[in-house]
């Protein structure tokens, strides 16, 4: 393992830094030392999420669509892209924009890297794989996706994403690094985005009937946020690109039917459950093979399920107070 030692001399272009995972990775690249300049639309971030730090004197935010070609003036050393929407409801909603974002968008990104000559990092996800076929999945497996499917704009422009890196990579013109992250969560995920662990959550402390698509057999791995921000920054810092994409996730699996009795269980809420139709392409199993992550980086996750989502139910429980 080889680390630069870059903290507090960087600065950084964040896309999608108002999000959910951006909000966090601005703050430890604020908390490191770095100089951050934050791009989004808004599309599902918030100011709620960067509003902590929003008057730093090194944080920057920028109201800019990643579709459309970005110019900045100062000398950028990095410049992170995070900028799609994340969760199925919300990147269905503009399938067409989703595409785009990550092919116009990772585009104009990577030609603003090129012209400051920035190391470039890629927030990718598992949905490269699909519906796995085989399990866990590691990064040499190439996937099992339907290009013509309503998850489509997401997978297929993420996995078109990962081909500009590789090419602007083998052309030698960006030092482009790659993670696919596996689901995430934690405190500032949007109450009504759509995603499994907000939707329980929200739904136990509001005394509603927890939903669960399909028999809840499904498995997902589920990641707390410290611990992916923490990977993220291990593979942008490495001196050396790693040359291939890299999973990072926790790998501990759960059904979708234990997420929710554990949900019950932090909560502390007598729950009822409605079940509705599994959504179509829903991936059946997930699990990342992290091998490339623990011998590259020296990562691990440390934030098991049992401590994050009770953090996570906190944080939620505090949000509708302030509301
Ligand atoms: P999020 O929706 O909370 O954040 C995405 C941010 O990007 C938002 O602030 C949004 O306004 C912004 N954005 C979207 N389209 C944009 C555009 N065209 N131009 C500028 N800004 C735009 O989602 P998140 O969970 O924080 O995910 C962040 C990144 O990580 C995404 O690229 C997502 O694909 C990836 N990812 C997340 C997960 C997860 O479990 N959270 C898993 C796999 C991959
Ligand atoms: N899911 C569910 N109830 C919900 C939201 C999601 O049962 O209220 C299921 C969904 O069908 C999927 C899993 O939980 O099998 C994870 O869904 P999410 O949207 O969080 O992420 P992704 O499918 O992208 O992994």
């Amino acid at each position: 393992m080889n680390f630069q030692d870059l903290s507090g001399r960087r600065t950084v272009l964040l896309a999608g830094g108002a999000g959910f995972l951006g909000s966090h990775f601005c703050e430890a690249l604020l908390d490191r030392g770095d100089r951050v300049i934050c791009v989004d639309s808004f599309l599902t971030g918030s100011r709620n999420n960067i509003i902590s730090f929003a008057n730093h004197p090194r944080f920057r935010l920028v109201r800019h669509d990643i579709c459309e070609v970005l110019e900045v003036e100062e000398p950028l050393d990095d410049v992170i892209n995070l900028a799609c929407a994340a969760s199925p409801p919300r990147y269905q909603a503009d399938p067409i924009h989703t595409m785009m974002t990550s092919v116009l968008g990772t585009r104009n990104l990577l030609d603003l890297a090129q012209r400051h000559d920035a190391r470039f990092l890629q927030a990718s996800t598992s949905e490269v794989y699909g519906d796995p076929e085989v399990h866990p999945q590691k990064e040499t497996y190439l996937g099992h996706v339907n290009c013509t499917g309503p998850r489509a704009c997401y997978d297929e422009g993420k996995r078109a994403a990962e081909a500009l890196c590789f090419d602007y990579l083998r052309l030698g013109r960006v030092d482009a690094r790659i993670v696919r992250i596996f689901n995430t969560y934690g405190p500032r995920m949007q109450a009504d985005d759509g995603r499994i662990v907000s939707n329980l959550v929200n739904q136990a402390l509001n005394g509603e009937a927890l939903t669960i698509y399909g028999d809840g057999e499904q498995t997902r791995s589920f990641c707390y946020v410290s611990d992916l921000i923490e990977g993220m920054i291990r593979l942008l810092r490495i001196s050396e690109n790693p040359g291939h994409p890299v999973n990072l996730g926790n790998p501990r699996e759960f059904t979708i039917n234990e997420l929710v009795k554990l949900v019950a269980r932090y909560t502390e809420r007598n729950v009822s459950i409605v079940h509705m139709p599994l959504p179509q392409d829903d991936p059946r199993m997930r699990r990342p093979d992290i091998t490339r992550a623990v011998e590259l980086l020296g990562w691990e996750p440390q934030v098991h399920l049992e401590q994050g989502l009770p953090q996570t139910i906190n944080w939620f429980r505090q949000a509708s107070e302030v509301a």
